[in-house]
């Protein structure tokens, strides 16, 4: 019997699993490692509440989950409980597939006022993520702004700019629909320190800025190339290009706008002790297409700012990082002997949740032709493990306590959403009975 470990149970753990699965059939058991009791990672915590179609993909995911070979083991976090090297004694192959869950930082003065808030805490703290259930972002006053044009600085922009009403039938979390049915905040700036060519945003996500119920999307013609450039652009982006051209035409008629400033690098963030506005500094494309100062600033007011320019895979003790990529170093996936990366982990921060599907097939495929025929593995698998984590003090859950979770988070929702989810780790063992 092999033994596989795959730490992380976002998109890239699953579809991992499922290649293993695949490949091994009976001769393998694979065990999913989270640090928290609940699965889907990125599923659950990253994509935006209002996307629940998205969310919709945790289905295949149960399937692998309740498949013979697949066992969930929750609330134990690797590196803190356990070593990457106590999983290799214990395991034939051991896989990381731990996302990429940090914010990157601007390195710019005024980034660590309060008031500044990576998207990944902001993300985490409307989505229910533990660590950020206490964060209170300032709400308080009329201008936010969000730095960064990809998809992740338009679900906080859009996050900011619905009404109570647009968050039906999402899985918002309590506190965040509170807070925001509260909020001042009347314009929401995004700032992309290149042009409307060289945004990261998809075409069905700008679509929905045109149809909200108390927003309006505004550009400035002056950023855009004549419309002839548009033609050589790949069809996803001139769809994106053509859409926020089309913004153009719109009313200002409704109480909030949500303004995209291009060739805009924030340059400081300044404030009284707290976050109250950004010095941006006006830029062009220089020859290689990246962003060149021109020296001509000026200031976006805004007591939040939230800050979406990708993120990183922490390091991992005696795991080979790339400092400049900030992900496990690797090749291919293979990071060292019996050891893999896969997803964000092993490429960056870049992706659609599918993109992750190829890297554990690949990871798959690897371990698969460096297996002698007829050799058979020796190690422990999870009985191993649960008896070092029970000397621990570690209580691992399973992918039945989880389901009790669920139950428990539907059968709290409020009328039209499908779950309220819980935002401590007290009260997800507290639904177990712990
Ligand atoms: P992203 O697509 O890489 O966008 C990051 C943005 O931050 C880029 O516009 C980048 O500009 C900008 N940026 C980076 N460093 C900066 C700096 N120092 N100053 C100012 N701007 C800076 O990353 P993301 O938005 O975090 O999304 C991550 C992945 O998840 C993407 O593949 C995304 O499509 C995906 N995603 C998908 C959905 C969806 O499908 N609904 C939702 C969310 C996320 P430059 O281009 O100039 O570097």
């Amino acid at each position: 019997m092999r033994h596989f470990a795959v730490v992380g149970s976002g998109p890239a753990g699953f579809y991992t699993a499922e290649a293993l699965e695949k490949a091994y059939g009976e001769k393998a058991r694979i065990d999913i490692l989270d640090r928290y009791p609940v699965p889907y990672g990125l599923i659950r915590f990253g994509v935006a509440p209002d996307h629940q179609s998205l969310k919709a993909v945790s289905k295949r995911y149960d399937k692998v989950a309740e498949s013979a070979g697949v066992d969930f083991i929750g609330n134990v976090c690797v590196g803190l409980d356990v070593s990457v090297a106590e999983l290799l004694e214990h395991y034939d192959a051991v896989i990381l597939a731990i996302g990429a869950p940090n914010d990157r930082k601007l390195g710019i003065p005024g980034e660590d006022l309060p008031g500044v808030i990576g998207s990944a805490q902001f993300v985490g703290w409307y989505n229910g993520h533990p660590d950020f259930a206490d964060l209170d972002p300032p709400l308080d006053g009329t201008h936010a702004a969000v730095i960064g044009a990809g998809n992740v600085a338009l679900d906080c922009a859009r996050i900011l700019s619905k009404t109570r009403h647009e968050f039906e039938g999402s899985d918002i979390v309590g506190h965040a629909l509170e807070a925001l049915e509260k909020s001042a905040i009347r314009t929401v700036t995004i700032l992309g320190r290149r042009g409307p060519h060289q945004i990261a945003m998809t075409p069905k996500e700008l679509g929905e800025l045109g149809h909200l119920e108390e927003s309006v999307p505004v550009v400035d013609m002056a950023d855009f190339p004549p419309v002839e450039a548009d033609a050589p652009l790949e069809p996803g982006l001139r769809k994106s290009v053509t859409l926020l051209r089309g913004f153009a035409d719109f009313e200002p008629n409704k109480a909030k706008t949500m303004v995209f400033d291009f060739f805009a690098r924030p340059v400081a963030i300044e404030g009284d002790g707290k976050a109250e506005r950004i010095i941006v500094e006006k830029t062009e494309l220089d020859e290689k297409g990246a962003a060149r100062g021109t020296g001509e600033t000026y200031e976006v007011p805004a007591t939040l700012v939230v800050t979406a320019i990708g993120y990183s895979t922490p390091p991992m003790e005696g795991v080979a990082y790339d400092e400049r990529g900030t992900k496990f170093l690797n090749e291919n996936g293979r990071i060292a002997d019996r050891l893999y990366a896969v997803g964000w982990a092993r490429r960056g921060p870049t992706g659609t949740i599918g993109t992750n599907r190829p890297d554990g097939y690949e990871v798959a495929d690897q371990h698969v032709a460096t297996i002698p025929a007829g050799s058979a593995g020796d190690r422990p698998g999870a009985e191993g493990l649960k008896r070092l984590l029970a000397e621990r003090g570690v209580m691992p859950t399973d992918y039945d306590d989880w389901r009790k979770i669920e139950q428990t988070e539907v059968a709290n929702a409020r009328a039209g959403s499908p779950r309220e989810k819980f935002v401590r780790h007290a009260e997800w063992l507290q639904a177990i009975g712990r």
